[in-house]
């Protein structure tokens, strides 16, 4: 990797950039136009590079951008007014100790924000036996919505999907579910704008290990700057013959539902009405147009890839890490906690905020008072939060049973209407919470509906559609008889 004199830009669809690009590119300077790092609070961010230094600069202005580039062609290092200064081996990016960018660990981040997303140099390292097996022997889960292998309480492991998809008769085919539209949760969006080339290598490596013939790449319709780079990274690739499968980009409507992985399946067919399948048999007996399915987020295949480069980290049952989108106010930002470390470690990401209440784990996660529980899936599933990958902040403003109508309001609207628990228990369950703004509330009588969509609905839109009404109500019970009798304690709700 080299370090002589490089002013690397990030461009990322959440934070701009591209004219900061536009503006240092001309001179003799090299300008790397690379994606986003996570630390949104600081982008656009510039790393100016010389000789084994790395100046960062936050919120870099076109104008800025220019001079950066201008001190590096006169061989100095622009320091000056820098958010941090950092020593790095060459073949290392910085990392600073401090700040949004020193905040968690940085083993699947590390490469974001560093190198260039539509190279395919990275394509060119896997190892398919070695990943398979760094898998095998750590358990890897799944990480995501979208991903079939994410299974908690459950000894559903990534592994073991393989070799499920392996034994299945038919030709398999690995489709990457980046289809995540929850605002809450930014990792997969992130990793195919910054790091598309260990998505794919991931990918990769398992079509080699499950015999695949193809990779699809589903990605949200929104998400048009992640799929372009992917589209301009396979090509990349293509003309290298760094890729053993052939991959199709594929777009998929930005709708929340459509993220569980057998809707995603649907989507992909064309189906007209998506609605979730029935399982057994899962979409690694039959997926896509019928074939063995392997489905993994970018952040699975992210963490096998890290698994098999770095080894294990983390809670030896929930092994790696996990990405975290912290959403605090009008502030952003997406932290890498290991899986045994507690989920406050990211909040150093928008600055180490004070908090009410939290939401962990997107819209349909848990509520919760306390972040000390760690980053893995059985302790945030003990605690009744969600796993998804977000983290959303709340001041003493927000009133919890909002929230929780808020919630039970996007489960009646975005179901499927495949199984009644989830179709009718949904509406039910809206419906009971505005009851409550009109002096009606039986704790019991939402508690025992919450669970029973819970128990028994069809797929995990349904399992985890009633979380933030039974967490708000366990947590913050005193809110919801405040609102029967008329008064809202947070003072949000007229
Ligand atoms: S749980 Fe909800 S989203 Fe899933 S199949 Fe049933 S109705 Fe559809």
């Amino acid at each position: 990797m080299d370090t002589h004199a490089t002013l690397r830009l990030t461009v990322g669809s959440a934070a701009g950039g591209e004219r900061g690009v536009e503006a240092a590119r001309g001179g003799e300077v090299r300008v790397l136009e690379v994606g986003p790092t996570g630390a949104s609070r600081l982008e656009p961010l510039a790393f100016a590079t010389l000789d084994g230094r790395t100046a960062i600069h936050a919120d870099v202005t076109p104008e800025r951008a220019d001079r950066l580039a201008a001190a590096l062609s006169a061989g100095d290092l622009p320091t000056e007014g820098a958010h941090a200064t950092v020593d790095h081996a060459p073949d290392v990016p910085p990392q600073p100790s401090g700040g949004p960018l020193g905040a968690g660990t940085r083993r699947v981040l590390r490469h974001c924000g560093w190198v260039d997303p539509t190279a395919p140099a990275a394509l060119d390292e896997v190892d398919p036996e070695r990943v398979e097996s760094a898998v095998r022997d750590a358990g890897l889960r799944g990480r995501g919505r979208g991903d079939a292998a994410r299974a908690v309480g459950s000894d559903r492991r990534v592994a073991a999907t393989w070799d499920l998809a392996r034994e299945t008769a038919g030709d398999p085919v690995v489709v990457v579910n980046a289809t995540e539209t929850d605002p809450a949760i930014d990792g997969d969006r992130l990793l195919l704008e910054s790091d598309p080339a260990t998505v794919l290598a991931g990918a990769d490596a398992v079509a080699a290990r499950v015999d695949a013939t193809d990779v699809v790449v589903a990605v949200a319709e929104s998400d048009t700057l992640a799929r372009s780079r992917v589209e301009a990274l396979v090509a990349a690739a293509d003309d290298r013959g760094y890729l053993d499968a052939p991959v199709d980009v594929v777009t998929a409507p930005d709708d929340y539902r459509v993220t569980e992985p057998t809707m995603t399946l649907e989507s992909l067919e064309g189906s007209e009405r998506i609605e979730a399948r029935r399982r057994p048999p899962g979409p690694a007996e039959y997926g896509l147009f019928g074939r063995p399915t392997v489905v993994h987020t970018p952040r699975t295949l992210a963490q096998a890839m890290a698994l098999a480069r770095d080894g294990a980290v983390g809670a030896p049952a929930d092994p790696g890490t996990r990405l975290l989108t912290v959403i605090h106010g009008d502030e952003r930002a997406t932290v890498e906690v290991p899986t045994d470390a507690p989920l406050s470690e990211a909040l150093r990401g928008v600055g180490r905020p004070s908090f009410e209440s939290a939401c962990v784990g997107g819209r349909f996660g848990g509520l919760t008072r306390s972040l000390s529980v760690p980053a893995n899936a059985d302790a945030m599933a003990g605690a009744r939060l969600g796993t998804a990958g977000g983290v959303e902040l709340f001041e003493p403003g927000r009133c919890p049973v909002a929230v929780a109508g808020t919630r039970a309001k996007l489960a009646r609207e975005g179901n499927c209407g495949r199984c009644v628990p989830c179709r009718e228990g949904s509406k039910q369950l809206h419906e009971l919470l505005r009851e409550i703004y009109d002096g009606e509330f039986d704790a019991g009588e939402v508690r025992e509906l919450g669970l029973t969509v819970r128990d028994t609905s069809l797929c995990e839109f349904g399992t985890e559609a009633a979380r933030p009404v039974l967490t708000a109500l366990d947590e913050f019970g005193p809110a919801f008889t405040a609102h029967a009798n008329g008064r809202c304690p947070a003072g949000e709700c007229r």
